[in-house]
C-alpha cells in the first residue's frame, strides 16, 4: 500500500488473492524463497500516455490512456481495453492482476494484461469515437502485436471500437496482423461465439456448480445486473436453460418484469440502439423501472448474476440476497462483490462463483480466436461454443479440486486463485529471475 498509494481497487484484488494463497505458501516454501509474490504483484511494464482528439465542435480534448503488461510467463499479455470515466491506474492494475490468474485458469497460453482510458463513450458521435480510437492507437500500436500483447474489449469497448483501433494499427504497421486484437468483426478475423462467450460461459460455470448440488437453472428465478455485452448473453443462455430472468439494469437504474424480461427488447435497446434500459417499459408496460442500481439486489431470486461492474454488491446487498434465499451467485463482471460481500456469501449456504473463474469464457474464446487467426481458419459457432463449454467445466473442476487439496472444500475463491496461481508461479521459476 505504501508503494501504490490510493489504489484501493488494486489493494482489494491483491488482498483477496494473497489471502487465499496462504495455504500454498505453507505447503511449498519454494514460492517464498523465489520471491514469487513480490514479483507477481509488480507489473512487468506500465504504459501511460496522452490521448488528444478533436470533438465535433472542433475543440481539442485530452484523455489518459493505459496499458498494463502484467505477466507474460505463460503467453503474450492478454486482456481487454476499458473506456469509462472511472478508469485510472488502480482500476487497470486490479483488472490486469486478476487477468493473470484468470487467463491461467483457461488452460490457454495467454499472459495477463489490461488497458483503457478515462474517455467516456456515452453520448459521443460515431466520428468522435473513431477519432478517439485512432488517437489511442497512435501510441498503443508500438507496444502490442500478435505475439507481444493482444488487447480485446471490455466496458465501453465493443466491435465498433475494436474495428477503428484495428484499422489504425493496420495502417501504422503496414501489415494485416489479424491476431493483434480479439473481439474483431466476423468478416475480418473475428471468431463466432466471441460476443456471447463471457455471458454464456458464466452461465455454463454456474450450471456446473448447481449440478453438483442437484440444482439447475430450469424453473429458477434469476436477477442479472447490467445490460451490456456480458449481461445480455448471460440472460439469453439462462433463458435457454429454462430460467426466468426477472431483472436487469444499466448505470442509471433497473427494470423488473415478474413474467420474465424480453431478451430481444433488451438486446435491441442496448446493443443495437445504444439506449437506456428505462425505455424497456415503453415496450412492455407491465414491467417497472426503478432509478438507482443497488435496489436490484433486493429482488428475491434463486440465482444472482452480477454482470455490470466492480463493487456493485456491498455487504448490505449481499445480506439481503442471502436473507431472500438466493442459492447461487455467479460473477459475470470483474470483482462485482466487495470483500465483505464475498465473506457474507462464503459464510452462508450460497454457492459462490468468483468472477476470475466464472467470467473466464470471454478471454478463453479470445484465445480460440487467436488460434483461428494463426491457422487462417474459421470454426463454426457450435465448435467454438462446445470448446467454451468444455473449458468452463474444466475451470470449475480444477477450482473444486484445488480447494479440496488445500483444505477449503467448496470454496471456489480459494480454489480458483490457487489453481490459477500455481501454474504461473511454476513457470516463473522455470524461466529464471527475469
Ligand atoms: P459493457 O460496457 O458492454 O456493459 C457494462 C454494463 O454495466 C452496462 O449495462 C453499463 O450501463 C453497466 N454499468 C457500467 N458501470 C456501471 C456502474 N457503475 N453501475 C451500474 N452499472 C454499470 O461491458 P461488459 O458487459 O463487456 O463488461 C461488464 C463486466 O464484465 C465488467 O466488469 C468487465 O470487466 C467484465 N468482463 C467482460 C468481459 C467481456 O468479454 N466483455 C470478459 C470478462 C469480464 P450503461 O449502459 O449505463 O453504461
Amino acid at each position: 500500500k505504501r508503494r501504490n498509494p490510493f489504489e484501493c481497487e488494486f489493494h482489494q484484488a491483491v488482498e483477496e488473492i494473497f489471502d487465499s494463497l496462504i495455504p500454498v505458501f505453507e505447503k511449498h516454501p519454494k514460492y517464498m524463497q523465489q520471491g514469487i509474490l513480490e514479483r507477481i504483484v509488480e507489473p512487468e511494464r506500465v504504459i501511460s500516455f496522452r490521448v488528444p482528439w478533436t470533438d465535433d465542435t472542433g475543440k481539442v480534448q485530452v484523455n489518459r490512456g493505459f496499458r498494463v503488461q502484467y505477466n507474460s510467463a505463460i503467453g503474450p499479455y492478454k486482456g481487454g481495453l476499458r473506456f469509462h470515466p472511472s478508469v485510472n491506474a488502480s482500476i487497470i492494475k486490479f483488472l490486469g492482476f486478476e487477468q493473470i490468474f484468470k487467463n491461467s485458469l483457461t488452460g490457454q497460453p495467454i499472459g495477463g494484461g489490461k488497458g483503457g482510458s478515462d474517455f467516456d463513450p456515452k453520448g459521443k458521435s460515431d466520428g468522435e469515437i473513431m477519432r478517439f480510437c485512432q488517437s489511442f492507437m497512435q501510441e498503443l500500436y508500438r507496444h502490442i502485436g500478435p505475439d507481444v500483447d493482444v488487447p480485446a474489449g471490455d466496458i465501453g469497448v465493443g466491435a465498433r471500437e475494436i474495428g477503428y483501433m484495428f484499422g489504425m494499427y493496420k495502417k501504422l504497421r503496414g501489415n494485416f496482423e489479424a491476431g493483434v486484437f480479439t473481439g474483431k468483426g466476423l468478416n475480418y478475423g473475428g471468431s463466432l461465439a466471441r460476443t456471447e462467450a463471457t455471458g454464456y460461459g458464466t452461465v455454463y460455470f454456474v450450471e456446473e456448480m448447481l449440478k453438483d448440488k442437484g440444482l439447475s437453472f430450469d424453473g429458477s428465478t434469476v436477477v442479472v445486473s447490467g445490460s451490456g455485452n456480458v449481461a445480455i448473453y448471460a440472460i439469453e443462455k439462462a433463458q435457454q436453460l429454462g430460467a426466468k430472468v426477472v431483472a436487469c439494469s444499466d448505470s442509471n437504474g433497473y427494470i423488473y418484469d415478474e413474467d420474465g424480461i424480453n431478451f430481444e427488447t433488451v438486446k435491441q435497446l442496448k446493443e443495437v440502439e445504444r439506449k437506456r434500459i428505462s425505455e424497456y417499459v415503453d415496450h412492455h408496460p407491465r414491467a417497472q423501472y426503478f432509478e438507482g442500481c443497488t435496489g436490484i439486489w433486493s429482488i428475491p431470486c434463486d440465482i444472482a448474476l452480477p454482470c455490470a461492474t466492480q463493487n456493485e454488491i456491498d455487504e448490505a446487498s449481499a445480506k439481503i440476497l442471502v436473507s431472500n434465499g438466493v442459492k447461487a451467485v455467479g460473477e459475470g463482471a470483474n470483482m462485482p462483490s466487495t470483500l465483505d460481500a464475498v465473506n457474507v456469501f462464503l459464510n452462508s449456504e450460497v454457492l459462490f462463483a468468483p468472477g476470475k473463474a466464472a467470467n473466464a469464457g470471454g478471454v478463453a474464446v479470445s484465445a480460440l480466436e487467436m488460434a483461428q487467426n494463426s491457422a487462417r481458419l474459421a470454426w463454426s459457432f457450435e465448435e467454438v461454443d462446445c470448446k467454451l463449454h468444455q473449458i468452463m467445466t474444466n475451470i470449475y473442476r480444477n477450482s473444486v479440486k484445488a480447494a479440496e487439496e488445500y483444505g477449503f472444500p467448496g470454496n471456489l475463491v480459494v480454489g480458483s486463485n490457487i489453481a490459477g496461481f500455481t501454474k504461473v508461479a511454476d513457470v516463473m521459476i522455470t524461466q529464471g529471475l527475469i
